[in-house]
């Protein structure tokens, strides 16, 4: 791997800097999942969306023609960091039409698709807000056994089945959807398809899934005689699950954000270890050291990644090991950072302004949410599970 951070992307990460300095109050530091649970969380996240727009950078990775900028991979980079560093928001549109929906729709969607879904997420507005229906009651790891089931009538599918776990979907406003479209094969990968389904639609129903800490992120839909047109269709029919991996492995690819958010959360316990005069104790530069070595390591695999897909090298299973190693380095982090803060690490990760708060709220927030990190776009297993098959070449699980 050989890179470096040029003039031009240091004038960038300059000009987020400048843009957080004006656009948030100070001290700001945005949680995973405020957006989604809180509703002024969410405008401000809107709000933020459609700056980032108007500045070309919400979805500055793509092609002009889509509203990009065709943005360099290291400005990218730079982005991800800068973004997960000071937990900017909105930066998803939803779950999520930047990261995947859109570049999806670039890859398999028709034209008149990619005319009518993807300007709006690229500018940012209401309509461009997405939620993703994988998981069902009894499909999460083993995806591919999905049952809600979609039947090809005239020029319309009609869906029937549930979907659980979809965050966002009180937020938003379109369904980026796998369905099985046939139930008589020999594979369970083969037989299934991507639909796009708006949430307006007759007999969709969205109910709210309060997770642990009473917070409102997830939902459980159902579908029945759910009406789609057929050209909601996304790609080929029955052959949905490369599809569906494509764009998996865009969501996994979340590793330098990660790297900012992880980063900022280590300044922050330092700063609060220097404040109450602990860390001169050789067991917390300890702990420190090791973090600081974690994060470094973290960075250059993310970093590598990206350098692979600069050089127009296939990137397969480097987001799954990249995503595995932040579930494993998150959890590491909250571990740390609860016993520094003891008592202080266990307050309602819901009320964030209280007098008890230390660390800007970050450790405790993490404390809850890093689980359902480890859980969320595939589990720690089922990551490892794919860097064994198309990293080491090892035989398929399934
Ligand atoms: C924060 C969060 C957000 C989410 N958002 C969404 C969303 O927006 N849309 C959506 O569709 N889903 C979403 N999910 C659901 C998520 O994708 C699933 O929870 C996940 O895929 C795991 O599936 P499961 O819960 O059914 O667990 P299971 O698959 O039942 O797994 C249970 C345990 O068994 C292990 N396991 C399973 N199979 C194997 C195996 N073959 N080898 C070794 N170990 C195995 C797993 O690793 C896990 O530890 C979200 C989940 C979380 C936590």
């Amino acid at each position: 791997m050989e890179f470096q951070f040029g003039e031009k992307e240091e004038k960038f990460r300059s000009e987020i800097r400048e843009f957080v300095k004006d656009n948030f109050p100070p001290d700001y530091f945005g949680h995973l999942f405020d957006e989604e649970m809180d509703d002024d969380a969410w405008d401000f996240a809107m709000s933020i969306s459609k700056k980032l727009s108007q500045k070309k950078w919400l979805t500055m990775s793509w092609p002009e023609e889509y509203g990009g900028t065709g943005a360099s991979t290291w400005e990218r980079v730079v982005f991800g960091e800068e973004a997960g560093y000071w937990g900017i928001p909105g930066i998803s549109m939803g779950i999520s039409g930047t990261a995947w929906v859109g570049p999806s729709l670039m890859l398999f969607g028709t034209k008149e698709q990619q005319d009518k879904y993807i300007p709006s997420i690229a500018a940012g507005e209401p309509d461009g807000v997405w939620c993703t229906a994988y998981s069902e009651p009894d499909s999460g790891s083993d995806l591919a056994s999905l049952q809600t089931f979609a039947q090809k009538e005239g020029d319309e599918y009609v869906i029937n089945g549930q979907k659980v776990w979809t965050s966002c979907a009180h937020r938003a406003r379109w369904m980026w959807l796998a369905c099985r479209t046939n139930a008589e094969v020999t594979k369970k990968h083969h037989g299934l398809s991507l639909f796009i389904v708006d949430m307006k639609s007759k007999g969709l129903t969205v109910n709210p899934i309060k997770n642990f800490v009473g917070g409102h992120v997830f939902n459980e839909i159902f579908f029945k005689d759910v009406r789609v047109p057929a050209n909601n269709l996304v790609g080929e029919e029955n052959k949905g699950w490369a599809q569906l991996m494509t764009a998996l492995s865009f969501e996994r690819g979340v590793a330098i954000t990660f790297c900012g958010r992880a980063r900022r959360i280590f300044d922050e316990l330092l700063c609060y270890a220097k404040e109450i005069d602990i860390f001169y104790k050789p067991e917390i530069r300890q702990k420190f050291a090791d973090l600081a070595m974690d994060l470094e390591a973290a960075k250059l695999l993310a970093y590598e990644a990206a350098w692979k897909d600069h050089m127009g090298m296939t990137v397969i299973h480097e987001p799954s090991r990249d995503k595995a190693n932040f579930d494993i380095l998150l959890e590491k982090l909250t571990r740390i950072g609860t016993n520094m803060l003891g008592a202080f690490s266990q307050l309602d990760p819901l009320n964030k302004d209280t007098r008890w708060t230390r660390v800007k709220g970050a450790v405790e927030h993490l404390y809850y949410y890093c689980i359902g990190m480890a859980i969320a776009a595939g589990t720690t297993f089922t990551q490892k599970t794919i860097v064994g098959q198309f990293g080491l070449q090892q035989p398929k699980s399934y």
